[in-house]
């Protein structure tokens, strides 16, 4: 390895091990950490963060850089330099323009509006909210002018959790989602009562559900020897490099099926951290490339391969040992229908697969027009109110079950919703591409195996880490750039069948 070049990856190592310590303290803080310890942490991750900060926009990183820059200047534009040259590039021009004094202001806007919306989430109150959000969404554009943007100021936010992805790429692939997917939710809507799904609301003991989590995650290929399952409130995945990746799930007696399919979720982000190439741990491009490609992976386990027929024909006596008295006379054809019921609802993070966009198409319908000025804050409850029945025939009777029930905004992270949708699009094509390279994919996946899917997904996505842009890395995969049809394909046949269409 050239000289240059190895004194800038010695640098990257550095931060790369304040940044992972951080997540270490993050971890620990959501799982172990006693309710008195929480003073104490923020400051040692505050102390943490500004070490890292200092370090990645630091005139010396800056000089290391450029030398590497000069030595490299012919590498292959696909090798592991150009690629670490380019991404470094790129987070180091643009934290270089955020002066201190922003962003000292935006973590006490953040801070402050994420508190406001905890209170008022509670009292079902969005008026005291308001003058928060209204700052999140000024601070949102300020970031955006400072980031800079060709077409539209959304593109910035966008290109923060999607590099290289326009809103008007967005704006064609969802408008296909919603006018091939609305008239399915709807006509499904005629039908609700075909699927009962009244077995999975019982009591299932927690002692199996660890198990059976345990024994659901090791079933997709998540390995326990570079991995750790946790407890939480709110269900997260974590990689400290690609040989300690840790997931959660949340227990209690009346969330059985959803703490497996948490499993599920969290295990596809995790395999995607323990896939990365060993030459990537401990830099920047050694985990995933964005979090529309980081969703398609855990939404690929948890919905793709987790709530397929095929893989609990293989999996159902398991469950079934474990929940004896709950499944009893129950077919594992009934119990497939009952995970896939679909049911038009006002809360994202319980809507089914196929609902759940609606509630992502909404948020990026409001998002742009918040951003671009043309929706006061004010209107905005009566905006989702509007939007709700338009999409999902249904409308929440209080704020608490509509526009405050996400605290996303509070943290100024606008741009990163549509990225729950684009996981579940760039799974569907995923899917489809494998398949298509490999006729046993499909025959596999009829009988619950998904081990040579997986090795499909660790060539073709997973060992790559972040060395491509979204966009680039669709296309090197499945020979084609983004496309809502794989995923309006699989859904028609999905719940065609369930629900007879
Ligand atoms: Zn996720």
């Amino acid at each position: 390895m050239s000289q240059k070049y190895a004194q800038l990856l010695e640098k990257l190592h550095t931060i790369n091990d304040v940044e992972k310590s951080i997540a270490v303290l993050g971890w620990d803080r959501e799982t172990y950490m006693p309710i008195e310890g929480n003073a104490g942490r923020t400051a040692q991750v505050a102390t943490l963060s500004a070490i890292a900060h200092e370090l990645s926009t630091s005139d010396e990183l800056g000089d290391l850089l450029a030398a590497a820059e000069q030595e490299q200047a012919g590498a292959d534009y696909d090798s592991t330099p150009a690629s670490m040259l380019r991404s470094v590039r790129r987070t180091y021009d643009e934290q270089r323009r955020f002066s201190s004094e922003f962003v000292k202001r935006s973590s006490a806007i953040t801070g402050a509006a994420g508190a406001a919306w905890a209170k008022s989430r509670q009292d079902n109150d969005f008026a005291s909210y308001q003058p928060h959000l209204e700052a999140a969404v000024s601070l949102a554009q300020e970031f955006a002018e400072i980031l800079g943007y060709e077409d539209e100021k959304y593109d910035a936010l966008l290109s923060q959790h999607e590099r290289g992805l326009k809103t008007a790429d967005v704006r064609r692939v969802f408008a296909t989602l919603k006018s091939e997917t609305v008239p399915l939710v709807m006509a499904i809507g005629e039908k609700l009562d075909a699927v009962d799904d009244r077995m999975l609301k019982q009591d299932f003991p927690i002692e199996a559900q660890r198990a059976m989590c345990h024994y659901a995650a090791e079933s997709v290929g998540y390995d326990f020897k570079r991995g750790h399952l946790g407890e939480v409130h709110h269900p997260f995945s974590t990689s400290f490099g690609r040989n300690d990746v840790r997931i959660t799930t949340r227990f209690a007696p009346e969330f059985a099926v959803s703490s497996i399919f948490a499993v599920l979720h969290e295990a596809g982000h995790a395999m995607y951290e323990q896939g990365v190439a060993e030459d990537l741990d401990r830099t920047p491009l050694g985990r995933g490339t964005s979090s529309g490609i980081h969703e398609s992976q855990s939404r690929l386990i948890e919905n793709q391969v987790g709530r397929s027929l095929g893989y609990w024909q293989l999996h159902f006596p398991e469950l079934t040992r474990h929940f004896p008295k709950q499944l009893a006379g129950a077919s594992v054809e009934q119990f497939h229908r009952a995970i896939n019921k679909v049911q038009p609802s006002l809360i994202r993070v319980e809507a089914d697969e196929l609902t759940y966009n609606m509630h992502i198409m909404l948020r990026f319908e409001l998002e742009q027009s918040l951003i671009n000025g043309e929706l006061r804050v004010a209107d905005l409850p009566e905006a989702w109110r509007a939007k709700m029945q338009e999409l999902l025939g249904v409308a929440p009777k209080t704020d608490t079950e509509g526009v405050l029930q996400d605290v996303h905004w509070s943290q100024a992270a606008f741009g990163y919703f549509p990225t729950y949708t684009l996981g579940n699009l760039y799974s569907a094509q995923f899917v489809a591409a494998a398949k298509q390279q490999d006729s046993s994919i499909e025959a596999d996946l009829a009988k619950g195996d998904s081990t040579r899917l997986l090795a499909w997904l660790h060539k073709n996505v997973h060992q790559h880490g972040s060395k491509f842009d979204p966009a680039a890395l669709c296309e090197r995969a499945t020979g084609s750039t983004l496309t809502a049809q794989p995923f309006v394909d699989y859904v028609r046949e999905k719940y065609g069948a369930i629900y007879s269409l």
